[in-house]
């Protein structure tokens, strides 16, 4: 390991705005939170280094928008977790399932699962749609890299795009990178999980048509001597980019290039790596898996497991927030829970969940000066419920 360093000057840096809530990450969680407190009437800036939204769903090319509901023909999941959902499917000609449009068959929703698969340029559109049409600010191209915390509060984000390196002020932060970035720089605890497969989602135009190719390396992760990954530094960063083309590379040997690739040939890479589980705020208390089908009096939405019919869990207000800063929320993939839960919350419409309920809480701690921690929960919970969301403990009575 390297341990030389250099010291790098202090300088001023120009601020480039003040904001209510700063969302950090464009991925559906950090578009979800943004929509949230926008709507709510909040000034948002949404900071996103790439440049479109989405994040895995769209720039990973993940294109399946996992169950809204509980298998068992229960929706869980609302507001905007179904709002987002049906917009992905805005410029396409897929529908929602038959069963789950207002007037279809009820008995049928215990047999088919609410869940689409959309098309990930299109969706860029749509979200993107979505989210000036609320008023919000968009900052592409734009990286959080450090953050300045003052008497337990994030009081300045710095950030680097084509102007150089500027600062955000903001009134609260939600960390939708995915991977607890902020929540890392402000020095709050966050866990890692090193066991990431190799995988490359991509399409491929085929002789009818283009079609999806979902590679991953074998579970468990590393069985059969496959590399696995954390992707929490730049090295291992890199490291899975290059692996996941090589894997692209390997099956489109096999399939495409006998042909001479002239009916078969890739149309769509990722151009974001494709890490399930990096980083998470670590918060004093972790959702688990064991908590299946029990009620938090802090519930801001709840979510199915799109892995089997039957389990349905509440999201404590409590998996969103840190006690180390004071005005910092997180949501999406990097929200506090232990590792068999994250199976489950890193999912897309989880991530929508969360994100909403982050987004309308930060709204809702501006009334005490973006103190995440000095809300009223169940006003927290009377306006999700009239967003739409469900909070509802006879669900899993
Ligand atoms: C191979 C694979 C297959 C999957 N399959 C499915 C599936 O079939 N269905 C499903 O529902 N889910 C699936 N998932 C999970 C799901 O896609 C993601 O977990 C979910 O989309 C995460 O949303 P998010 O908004 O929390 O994070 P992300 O989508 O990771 O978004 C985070 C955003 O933040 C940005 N960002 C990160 N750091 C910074 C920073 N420092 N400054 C500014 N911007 C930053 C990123 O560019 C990104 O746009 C899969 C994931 C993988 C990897």
């Amino acid at each position: 390991m390297n341990t030389q360093v250099v010291y790098e000057p202090a300088r001023q840096v120009p601020v480039y705005g003040s904001w209510d809530v700063v969302v950090i990450g464009g991925g559906i969680a950090g578009v979800a939170a943004a929509l949230a407190a926008a709507r709510a009437g909040a000034s948002v800036c949404l900071v996103e280094k790439e440049n479109a939204l989405g994040g895995l769903a769209t720039l990973g090319n993940v294109l399946v928008y996992l169950p809204l509901c509980d298998g068992r023909g229960k929706q869980v999941a609302a507001g905007l977790a179904a709002e987002l959902m049906r917009i992905s499917l805005r410029y396409s000609a897929a529908q929602l399932p038959e069963c789950w449009q207002p007037d279809g068959n009820i008995a049928e929703r215990s047999k088919q699962r609410l869940r689409v698969s959309f098309n990930p340029a299109a969706y860029m559109i749509s979200l993107e749609e979505l989210v000036l049409a609320a008023g919000v600010q968009l900052m592409y191209d734009t990286r959080c890299c450090a953050v300045q915390v003052e008497n337990n509060r994030i009081s300045a984000i710095f950030v680097e795009n084509k102007s150089g390196r500027g600062a955000i002020v903001p009134q609260v932060v939600i960390d939708a990178s995915g991977d607890a970035d902020v929540c890392y720089l402000a020095g709050a605890a966050t866990v890692s999980l090193h066991t990431n497969r190799r995988s490359g989602w991509y399409l491929s135009h085929q002789e009818n048509g283009v079609r999806i190719n979902m590679l991953s390396d074998p579970l468990p992760a590393g069985s059969g001597g496959a590399p696995t990954f954390a992707g929490d530094d730049w090295q291992d960063v890199t490291r899975m980019n290059i692996a996941g083309r090589q894997m692209i590379k390997e099956h489109l040997m096999q399939h495409a290039a006998p042909s001479g690739f002239a009916n078969a040939y890739p149309v769509a890479m990722p151009v974001i790596p494709l890490f399930r589980m990096t980083r998470r705020l670590q918060a004093d208390f972790e959702l688990d898996e064991s908590d299946d089908h029990r009620w938090f009096d802090d519930t801001v939405g709840m979510i199915g497991d799109w892995r089997k019919a039957g389990p349905i869990f509440c999201i404590p207000y409590r998996t969103l927030r840190t006690k180390q800063v004071g005005n910092l929320l997180a949501a999406g993939r990097c929200i506090s829970v232990t590792e068999s839960a994250w199976e489950i919350t890193r999912v897309i419409p989880a991530c929508a969940v969360t994100g909403q309920a982050a987004g309308t809480a930060a709204v809702q701690a501006l009334k005490s000066g973006g103190r995440v921690d000095a809300l009223d929960v169940k006003e927290l919970q009377n306006t999700l419920c009239a967003q739409g969301v469900i909070i509802k403990r006879e669900l899993i009575m």
